[in-house]
């Protein structure tokens, strides 16, 4: 399995809460280095871009709503397959469904407010990347 890097967000309900340590620690522990990392609050025109493949779901402005609602830690995940490892420190989109120990299971408040984003795909991944950060503010 290659290096990847990916891309996560700690979402407003999380950072709210000053989860962000803990969040940290579940990728530190499972074996992704935090390369480059940021708390940022998100405009309007930003989240709609981030979600734009999301914009014809029902959930779209509610999601944009709540991802604008405080600040956002995004940062570049980086480790032996890291774009799946990350999906599996994070859990099911619906706590609901996910599984002892994730992130989405112990801190998600519900589906929409479910505490992490992390892309899907390599392609999204380094789309994603680009969306935040310059090459240079990556330190791996
Ligand atoms: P994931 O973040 O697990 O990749 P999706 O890409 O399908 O999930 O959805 C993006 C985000 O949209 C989710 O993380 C969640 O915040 C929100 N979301 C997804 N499905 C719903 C839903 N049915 N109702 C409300 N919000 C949702
Ligand atoms: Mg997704």
């Amino acid at each position: 399995m290659a290096v990847e890097r990916t891309l996560s967000i700690i979402k407003p309900d999380a950072t709210r809460r000053d989860l962000t340590g803990k969040v940290n620690t579940k990728f530190e522990d499972g074996g992704l280095r935090i390369v480059a990392q940021k708390r940022v609050r998100l405009t309007t025109a930003q989240a709609e871009a981030f979600y734009g493949a999301h914009k014809e779901r029902p959930f779209f402005r509610s999601l944009v709503d709540f991802m604008t609602s405080g600040p956002v830690v995004v940062q570049v995940l980086e480790g032996e397959g890291a774009i799946q490892k990350n999906r599996d420190i994070m859990g099911a989109t619906n706590p609901a469904n996910a599984a002892p120990g994730t992130i989405r299971k112990e801190f998600a408040e519900s589906i929409e407010a479910n505490s992490a984003h992390g892309s899907d795909s390599p392609e999204a991944a380094a789309a994603e990347i680009a969306f935040f950060f310059a090459a240079t503010e990556i330190v791996p």
